[in-house]
């Protein structure tokens, strides 16, 4: 299908219609000055070399922080009537410049409107803006909890993880955020002259779900929670892989064990991770492991059993008393501390096929040594399926080798979720997907909300002709 319909926006004239918004709407918090603005416009995109060098130098206009809904509908409205393209964010983690705005305009900060709404049993309600960190603060002494947060749960917000995020810590029981049963609901703002504002139940409130912000602004979320562990962490370590390997397979499948993440990093990843030295011996595989208090006992028979180690053992009582966690080690923390100390690193991401999972990860291990690094997160599939997904660290060459790196990864099934790329439809979503594209036209007719960043919107006639013409069927059919 040819893309047609790309986005056209005269900078200059969005520039000053967004300066003449800002005037307007003097009454709610702007931010105009350009090293605010631009760092409000960027996020983690500078893990990938390939996306700093695409997205460098583009920025938003004004940045807008507003507190209540009746706040986001005036700018929503004003931008609407005066055609002002708008990038949602939250904390701004993201890693492919998914709250960099390509069109400028104004970058609608939700960070601010963060109110938990109510927390009934096992679902809590809040807005978009409330931080992973403060839901859980909030639930915990309730016996509750978050069912999956990312390693940047101290800063990231609920409405970020869902726009932009996969899941995380915890998706070794609950799988992705967008397994059945993990959203509830969404109430979300269309981008209109007279902006209206929609309850989606489940299944329908995941149609606005990791598109990067360009289906409609989400106000408030519903999720379910998972019951709170007294979370104990531990490193084992290993000096053989086979055996982290496998220690590291059979925790995250051990029935009676609870456990929230399961992380493995080959040597040398661990060199790497500095703030961990005194627990890591230069050299060795190491498994993080974040298992309740209970489990603390089968986890040393499990280590001793795969002739490892336990460098690191806090209780939940430490953890809590040390305010810090490994938790802050795993995911693309790991990334992130390892790119501190070897600036040559990027990374992939990649998904393994359950029951295939070690042996593909053994295989790539062997096809690249020390070209590629392995940096496994135990999770369960949408379907419930232990797996492994890879965070694996790159030592950058050049973006040619990059991309035949991934591409190598896929030709032995390993499943590729480029992060290298800005565009919904390159990354994890993989292909241009109807029913977002219907949905958009639904909440964002105008096409103002992050444009560039969708593919599919640039053939909606095409493809909506198509779904008329029954060639192509939505299957979930917007109710609203
Ligand atoms: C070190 C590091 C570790 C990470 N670990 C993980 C991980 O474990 N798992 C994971 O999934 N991700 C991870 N990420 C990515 C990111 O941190 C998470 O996805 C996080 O949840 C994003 O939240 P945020 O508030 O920062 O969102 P932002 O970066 O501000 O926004 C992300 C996207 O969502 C859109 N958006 C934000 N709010 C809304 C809203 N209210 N309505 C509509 N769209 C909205 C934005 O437009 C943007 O496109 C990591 C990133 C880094 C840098």
């Amino acid at each position: 299908m040819e893309a047609t319909q790309q986005e056209q926006f005269d900078r200059s004239t969005v520039q000053a219609r967004t300066a003449q918004i800002a005037q307007h709407l003097s009454a709610l918090e702007w931010i105009t000055e350009g090293p605010r603005v631009e760092r409000l416009s960027t996020d983690f995109a500078w893990f990938s070399p390939v996306l700093k060098r695409d997205l460098a130098g583009l920025v938003a206009d004004a940045v807008v922080r507003p507190t209540t809904e009746d706040e986001i509908k005036s700018v929503v409205a004003a931008c609407a009537q005066a055609q002002v393209p708008i990038t949602v964010r939250g904390s701004g983690t993201g890693n492919y410049g998914q709250c960099t705005p390509l069109h400028g305009g104004v970058v609608l900060d939700l960070s601010a409107y963060n109110q938990l709404l109510w927390q009934r049993g096992d679902v809590l309600r809040a807005q978009a803006g409330l931080r992973m960190v403060d839901a859980d603060r909030a639930t915990r002494p309730n016996g509750w909890e978050l069912r999956c947060v990312p390693s940047t749960f101290r800063s990231a917000t609920i409405g970020g993880l869902y726009g932009g995020g996969f899941g995380g810590i915890g998706s070794i029981n609950y799988g992705p955020l967008a397994s059945t049963g993990n959203v509830l609901g969404v109430r979300a703002m269309t981008i209109e002259p007279e902006p209206r504002v929609i309850e989606l139940r489940a299944p329908e409130a995941l149609l606005l779900h990791h598109v990067y912000g360009t289906n409609g602004i989400v106000l408030e979320l519903e999720l379910a929670l998972a019951p709170a562990h007294d979370w104990a962490e531990s490193i084992a370590c290993f000096g053989d892989f086979e055996n982290a390997l496998r220690f590291a397979d059979a925790l995250a499948n051990a029935p009676g064990v609870a456990k929230k993440s399961v992380t493995l990093l080959a040597a040398p990843i661990g060199d790497h991770l500095l703030q961990l030295a005194a627990s890591l011996a230069p050299g060795q595989h190491a498994v993080l492991c974040i298992v309740a208090d209970s489990g603390s006992q089968a986890l040393r028979e499990l280590c001793a059993a795969h002739h490892g180690t336990l460098t690191h053992h806090k209780t939940a009582a430490e953890v809590a008393a040390s305010n810090r966690t490994i938790a802050e080690f795993t995911w693309n923390h790991t990334t992130l501390h390892a790119m501190k100390v070897d600036k040559s690193l990027t990374y992939i991401q990649s998904g393994f096929v359950s029951g295939q999972h070690l042996q593909q990860a053994r295989a790539m291990r062997e096809l690249f040594g020390d070209e590629v690094l392995l940096h496994l997160e135990f999770i369960r599939t949408k379907e419930g399926a232990m797996t492994a997904s890879g965070l694996q660290l790159v030592r950058y060459t050049t973006e040619a080798r990059l991309n035949e790196i991934m591409q190598l990864h896929q030709q032995h099934g390993v499943y590729i979720a480029n992060p290298h790329v800005y565009r919904v439809e390159d990354g994890k979503q993989g292909q241009i997907n109807p029913d977002v594209v219907a949905t958009k036209l639904q909440f964002d007719p105008q096409g103002l909300l992050n444009p560039g960043k969708l593919k599919g919107w640039w053939v909606r006639d095409a493809l909506m002709a198509d779904v008329r013409a029954g060639k192509v069927s939505l299957a979930t059919l917007p109710r609203f």
